[in-house]
């Protein structure tokens, strides 16, 4: 495995692969990896040929005030990791290699953007858009890998992908969780014992949503309230949204049908978590 620091190298790299006719996958990354990052590059590692993950801490994606100083890092230990499931390239760039001074051209998704996790974070998916068009150009793979865990992003960088017309096939993983439930996070780190213990409260809530559609329930309503109800049994959670949306551009629906979204976002001690189920509902 190689570790390339240099936007030209690493396209030089995949341009080569695909003259000669390989397929490569980009697996996006801020590092700190855990098994739901390699579940990714396993994915990748089925695919194709060549994998390349990018390991970047983007600081656009951070609003003023988050943890973008704090955010756990860990290069040698991600390399192994990395190593150890077959990845071909980590692409690690400092930012000013990515951010020249003089750059100012950003990718702006407008309306997914805004609402749920967009609206606590103003600026945050016009800095992953930006980013992960950016990697796209530099990474010119086949194919793409993103966690459902992220499901605003996932849909945020779908609906890029297709209205900048890349030509890169985006494939979403399903969220790898510990054995209570909670989904894997790098942010996951800040959690005391006992936080550890609420932030399960996120996958309950949503696994109580299942329930209830599983037994017919169909309004939003009825499903958000039972959810924030048992958030009100859990002090050390605070609540910041609960969604119940369209998949494709997260439109809040009053009535569950189609391929529906529940995700939510609460604050546990010093971390901001967020999880999301997917429905299909007939
Ligand atoms: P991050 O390093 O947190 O930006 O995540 C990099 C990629 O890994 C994103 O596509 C995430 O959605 C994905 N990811 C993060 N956590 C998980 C998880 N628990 N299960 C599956 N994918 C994940």
């Amino acid at each position: 495995m190689e570790l390339i620091k240099e936007k030209d190298r690493m396209r030089s790299i995949v341009e080569d692969a695909r003259a000669r006719g390989l397929m490569v996958g980009v697996v996006p990354t801020m590092g700190y990896f855990h098994e739901g990052h390699l579940e990714l590059m396993r994915r990748a590692r089925v695919d194709c040929d060549v994998v390349v993950v990018t390991l970047f801490v983007n600081p656009t994606q951070f609003t003023p005030g988050e943890d973008l100083a704090d955010y756990p890092r860990d290069l040698d230990r991600d390399k192994e990791m990395a190593a150890g499931v077959g990845v071909d390239y980590i692409f690690n760039p400092e930012a000013d290699e990515m951010y020249p001074e003089e750059s100012c051209t950003h990718v702006e998704v407008e309306g997914l953007s805004e609402v749920m996790c967009g609206a606590s974070r103003p600026g945050h998916f016009r800095g992953v858009a930006t980013v992960v068009a950016k990697l796209f150009n530099i990474v010119p793979a086949q194919r793409a890998y993103f966690g459902m865990k992220d499901g605003q992003q996932l849909a945020v960088i779908r609906r890029m992908a297709a209205d900048l017309d890349f030509p890169v096939e985006i494939t979403g993983v399903p969220t790898i969780r510990e054995d209570s439930g909670l989904a894997m996070s790098s942010r996951n780190t800040y959690l005391t014992d006992e936080e550890l213990e609420d932030a399960v409260s996120l996958s309950t809530a949503l696994a109580r949503a299942a329930e209830l559609i599983g037994s017919g329930e169909r309004s939003a309503r009825v499903i958000r309230r039972a959810m924030e109800e048992m958030f009100e049994a859990v002090p050390g959670v605070i609540l910041e949204y609960i969604a119940i949306c369209d998949n494709i551009l997260l439109q809040p629906l009053e009535e569950l049908k189609g391929t529906v979204m529940i995700a939510l976002a609460a604050r546990v001690g010093k971390a901001r978590l967020i999880d999301n189920m997917v429905f299909e509902i007939e």
